[in-house]
């Protein structure tokens, strides 16, 4: 075993490789992944490569390869079904980019086929469109919407998703960098008027850990993903805190693998290996990184 943090591509795939044997999974299911429309994935990479505001440090990007190049590294990975998540950062986009993604699920079969929305009269149109085209789950941004879940524009398509049980994953903690309406307390508000979401909190609602942990034990249906929690870069900034192990054991049929991928500073296998060095036991990894998302989505 090595430390993933200096594998290269080549060796991760070995470790990965090792990884899945070893826990007897047909692969692993990533369902933190961004694919998105190419103009707009490079204006993503040109805000990181400009170390903006809303990343607070250097991040080189890890995977920086054409739309094609991605998907074969992904699946070299071993990775069994992902995401392209996408979200937007001001109105009249989210339509457009929902076109995208139900177009790239139509050419990519392994792709969970996502859809996202802002607050906008026009969204419970779009929403409803995506759902009937099959969106099996939505991406919130609420760092970069700058919006809060509970704006009044957002409750019918807050009821929409309730009833339809499509789960949402939404980055809503304050990590890497607080936003107006980051942070527990507007989630909390938004659970309150609608309880049974099938919300799935991006990177564990680092650095709030402890509040979203609080807020699953709540809500039966909240959901955590791993993403970037537990590896070098994320240990070093915003540690997930040594009290709360105890409790990852306890929602261990609640927490997904997700790893952000293109958009990383290290390597893939660095993201498994950090799960894996927790030492939660090889069930706990088999649900994580595998048989939970699969229930989820019905994966087969
Ligand atoms: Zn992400």
């Amino acid at each position: 075993m090595t430390g993933g943090a200096v594998l290269g591509d080549n060796d991760d795939n070995t470790y990965l490789a090792d990884f899945r044997n070893r826990l007897g999974v047909p692969g692993i299911i990533d369902v933190h992944t961004h694919f998105m429309p190419d103009p707009v994935m490079r204006k993503v990479w040109a805000y990181f490569d400009s170390a903006g505001p809303l990343t607070a440090r250097t991040w080189p990007i890890a995977y920086r390869d054409d739309e094609q190049v991605r998907l074969k590294t992904l699946r070299g990975f071993g990775v069994r079904a992902f995401s392209s998540l996408v979200y937007p950062h001001k109105p009249e986009m989210a339509a457009w980019l929902n076109e995208w993604t139900a177009e790239f699920a139509e050419r990519t079969p392994d792709c969970l086929h996502t859809a996202t929305f802002y607050p906008e009269p026009s969204a419970e149109s779009y929403v409803e469109v995506a759902l009937e085209r099959g969106a099996r789950l939505f991406k919130v941004h609420i760092q970069v919407g700058r919006f809060h879940p509970g704006d009044s524009l957002l409750d019918p398509v807050w009821g929409m998703i309730q009833d339809a049980g499509v789960p949402v994953l939404i980055h809503c903690g304050s990590g890497p960098v607080a936003g107006e309406f980051t942070g527990p307390e507007p989630v909390a508000a938004l659970l309150q008027r609608f309880p049974r979401l099938q919300l799935i909190v991006a990177h564990m609602g680092a650095p709030e850990y402890t509040e979203f942990l609080d807020l699953a034990e709540r809500y039966p249906d909240v959901r955590l993903d791993t993403t970037m929690t537990f590896t070098d870069f994320f240990e070093a900034e915003d540690p997930f805190p040594a009290s709360e192990r105890g409790r990852l054991h306890a929602f261990a049929d609640r927490i997904m693998f997700g790893s952000d991928f293109p958009n990383i500073p290290y390597t893939y296998g660095h993201a498994v290996y950090a799960l894996e060095r927790l030492d939660l036991g090889d069930d706990w990894l088999r649900k994580v990184c595998y048989q939970n998302a699969a229930d989820l989505f019905g994966i087969e």
